[in-house]
């Protein structure tokens, strides 16, 4: 049986970033960029006066103080985008609000609460001021011809503020992986109904499709098969067919005498691994059918979660074009003495927080692998070495943080 890190290596050997579109700005939102931006214009554009106040020249103020205050006579004044002022010259200033360009001859702004209106259109300062005091400089953020984000980062609010100050209304990314979600088995019922004896909910269909949505893939279609192999056969050649970069199925996919994914996917392609040495988890198929790649995850509601975070949300994500290594872990420490059966290497789902400054990690309960309640309080998962058998309290452990933790 394959350890985790190995299985993830192999899956991730198989999977490459997609091809490219070009999407409206707030689409980029979420997604990988595709190629370097340039800055077209110099950021700011041009100096401006970072706030409402007076432009001088701080030569004419350099003796200012509350004793032997010094007066400027008053020029037309100028605002945000209100274009460029007069010329300034020595006895002179110019009333310039935030955001609005330096008067050429000015060097410095003083602010509106350090200055004080005297009679017949002067202003008296009290204060020093000098060179360059309160103005933006024309490129000290951005130089035109620089680049201001790198191909393969992730766009987020900042990134749409700097696309959008660089006019890309238009923005090339990778294309996002497109998904078809399949959850199976003769016991599924649809969730809106009362199960009968001896049958369940088909949670997982809208689990997994919720997980494809949260890792930013394109959802195709999320739909149930019985415990039939040619009713198997028949909906993944459909997918396929559909164009599915990748698809995703939950259930069927141990030894059982009607578990009919994996020999599916024997017929129609490749099986890449099979099985991984895991708690929760264990049966999970990893293949090829044509160009879809093909998770076959087990149908426990936990051991499905937990290997779509460490298996096919990494693969989505270089999909997409991330770049970014794939799960970042943090040490903690164990808010709880831990006693459990070694041999296969488990996660513990628990509540990460951090008390002074430090990591703690605190089970969240029953750790059964379809046991939901300990899934939806928790944030992070424990990772226990196969061969560990008891942890103690404060021991400190390495922690994994699910998806948005550090978002
Ligand atoms: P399987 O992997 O098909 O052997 O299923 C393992 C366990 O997961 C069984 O108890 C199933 O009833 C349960 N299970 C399988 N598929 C789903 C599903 N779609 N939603 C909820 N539970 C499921
Ligand atoms: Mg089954």
């Amino acid at each position: 049986m394959l350890t985790v890190t190995e299985a993830l290596d192999r899956i991730l050997a198989y999977t490459k970033a997609l091809g490219s579109e070009q999407v409206g700005l707030l689409d980029s939102l979420g997604r990988y960029l595709h190629s370097d931006i340039v800055a077209d214009i110099d950021n700011p554009p041009f100096d401006n006066s970072a706030v409402d106040g007076f432009a001088v020249l701080s030569s004419d103020i350099r003796t200012a103080s509350a004793q032997s205050p010094v007066t400027l006579r008053l020029l037309p004044p100028v605002f945000a985008g209100g274009g460029q002022s007069v010329a300034m010259t020595s006895g002179y200033c110019v009333r310039t609000m935030t955001g609005a360009p330096i008067p050429p001859g000015a060097d410095a702004m003083v602010m509106i609460e350090d200055a004080a209106e005297s009679a017949g259109n002067f202003i008296e300062f009290r204060l020093p001021a000098n060179a360059g005091d309160n103005i933006r400089l024309r490129g000290n953020d951005v130089i035109c011809g620089e680049v201001v984000l790198r191909s393969g980062s992730k766009v987020n609010s900042a990134s749409i503020s700097m696309l959008a100050a660089m006019g890309q209304s238009k923005v090339l990314c990778f294309r996002r992986p497109r998904v078809a979600v399949f959850s199976s088995g003769d016991e599924l019922v649809g969730i809106d109904k009362t199960p009968e004896f001896g049958k369940i909910r088909d949670s997982n269909r809208y689990t997994l499709a919720a997980m494809v949505l949260s890792a930013g893939a394109e959802l195709l279609s999320h739909e149930t098969i019985p415990d039939s192999l040619e009713e198997t056969i028949f909906q993944l050649e459909l997918a396929v067919r559909d164009g599915a970069d990748v698809i995703i199925t939950s259930g069927g996919v141990s030894v059982g005498d009607r578990d009919y994914i994996k020999p599916a996917i024997e017929k129609l392609g490749e099986l890449n691994l099979w099985r991984v040495s895991m708690k929760p988890g264990k049966p999970l198929a990893f293949g090829k059918i044509e160009k879809s790649l093909l998770f076959g995850l087990p149908g426990n509601p936990v051991s499905t979660q937990v290997t779509f975070e460490l298996f096919v949300r990494p693969a989505l994500h270089k999909m997409s074009g991330c770049q970014a290594p794939v799960r970042q872990s943090v040490y903690a420490t164990l808010a709880t003495d831990l006693e459990r059966t070694p041999g296969r290497q488990e996660y513990i789902r628990c509540r990460l927080s951090t008390v002074n400054g430090q990591y703690v990690a605190d089970p969240t309960g029953p750790q059964g692998s379809g046991a939901l309640k300990s899934m939806v309080g928790a944030n992070a998962l424990i990772i226990v070495p196969s061969e560990t058998e008891k942890m103690s309290i404060n021991e400190l452990v390495t922690v994994m943080p699910l998806d948005g933790f550090f978002d």
